[in-house]
């Protein structure tokens, strides 16, 4: 639950209660059990709640008796992921790889009234105030979609087509990013381990940003100057997430596409959680699978603030660790020393290798 109140707030949500109920199995029709139903939608009503999230999906009748007995609207766990990879995708495969996702979502959940797919204007990341109204049914991309039934099959094999097209352009792609000469560093790691505020912290910490190059950047890519002068892009990915729903592996994997490109990565690690050296190891199967194991990579230990002994920690596990606190600003000027150190090692090994 944890887990989806930070993917919520990822979603612009604020997120104002929970609830869980131990059932042998969900119910057909409610998910719920009767008298859980009651008294979420007195909750609701008490609270003037506009969105009910439920950590599980929900069959297509479930989701529709809850919304007329809550009246409020309801959002499964596969529609939440959906709609914060909708905010992350950028490029042309993830874009259309998101919003097939959708497509395939929604198929068996209409009913023939047309939905409405839109992309809010700001609504990114962390915005408040409303964009929780639209959560789950957001589309990737800034045209807006009024989907039927009908159309809605035609579109899917449109976007699988356009989808086999972007792939065999992405080698020219990457070639044409490969002449930027300003390193690009990904940032990944598990949804909540701090990302975001690492983020944060890095460029409001006095590191120098020029607002012209600013302007010209996406909002998750970030221009730094680490401490030996070395300009270069920090870039957000969306965050990785327990239990990924199957269907939505590829959509996934799309939004992931400035992994690929970047030139190092800087893995954030909440190594306060007691999974940490577990969630660690699915990042680093997924950038196994995503090719991406033998670019340099950097391991910022966060939340060390809240490690009674730090002294315990095995950084012999990650790569390039730093303890740092994101929240706390502590040791993120030993990060980005050490971030300029990699690569400049990287690059004196193009140097070698290409002289
Ligand atoms: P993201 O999902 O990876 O982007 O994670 P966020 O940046 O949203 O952080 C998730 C939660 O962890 C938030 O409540 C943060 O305030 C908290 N957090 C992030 N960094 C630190 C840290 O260094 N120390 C502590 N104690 N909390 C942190």
């Amino acid at each position: 639950m944890n887990e989806l109140g930070a993917l919520a707030r990822t979603a612009g949500a604020e997120v104002v209660g929970t609830m869980t109920q131990r059932l042998p199995h969900p119910d057909s029709n409610t998910y719920l059990g009767k008298g859980r139903v009651q008294e979420l939608s007195d909750i609701v009503r008490q609270l003037n709640c506009d969105l009910v999230i439920f950590d599980d999906e929900l069959s297509p009748t479930q989701q529709r008796n809850l919304e007329k007995l809550l009246d409020a609207r309801i959002v499964d766990r596969t529609a939440l992921i959906l709609d914060i990879f909708a905010q992350h995708a950028r490029s042309r495969e993830g874009i259309l790889q998101v919003e097939l996702a959708q497509m395939e979502y929604w198929l068996p959940r209409l009913s023939g009234q047309d939905v409405e797919f839109t992309r809010q204007a700001g609504g990114s990341r962390g915005a408040t105030g409303g964009a929780g109204g639209a959560i789950g049914v957001r589309g990737p991309g800034e045209t807006k979609l009024e989907i039927d039934r009908r159309r809605i099959r035609s579109r899917i094999s449109d976007l699988k087509e356009a989808i086999e097209d972007v792939r065999k352009q992405r080698a020219i792609h990457r070639r044409q990013r490969e002449a930027q000469a300003m390193p690009v560093v990904a940032v990944v790691g598990y949804t909540n381990a701090g990302k975001s505020t690492l983020f944060n912290t890095l460029t409001e910490a006095g590191v120098l940003a020029e607002n012209m190059l600013f302007a010209t950047l996406d909002p998750v890519t970030r221009y730094i100057v680490l401490p030996n002068h070395q300009e270069v892009l920090f870039t957000d990915t969306v965050g990785f997430i327990q239990k990924l729903p199957t269907k939505l592996i590829a959509a996934f994997r799309a939004t992931l596409e400035e992994v690929v490109e970047a030139d190092i990565l800087l893995e954030v690690v909440d190594i306060s959680h007691e999974n940490a050296i577990e969630q660690s190891e699915t990042v680093t199967e997924i950038l196994d699978e995503l090719d991406a194991l033998d670019k340099p990579r950097v391991t910022a230990l966060n939340k060390i603030d809240l490690v009674a002994d730090p002294s315990d920690i095995d950084t012999s596990l990650y790569a390039n660790a730093v303890p740092v606190s994101a929240l706390k600003n502590q040791g993120l000027d030993v990060l980005l020393t050490t971030i300029a150190q990699v690569i400049a090692d990287n690059m004196a090994l193009v140097d070698v290798l290409i002289p």
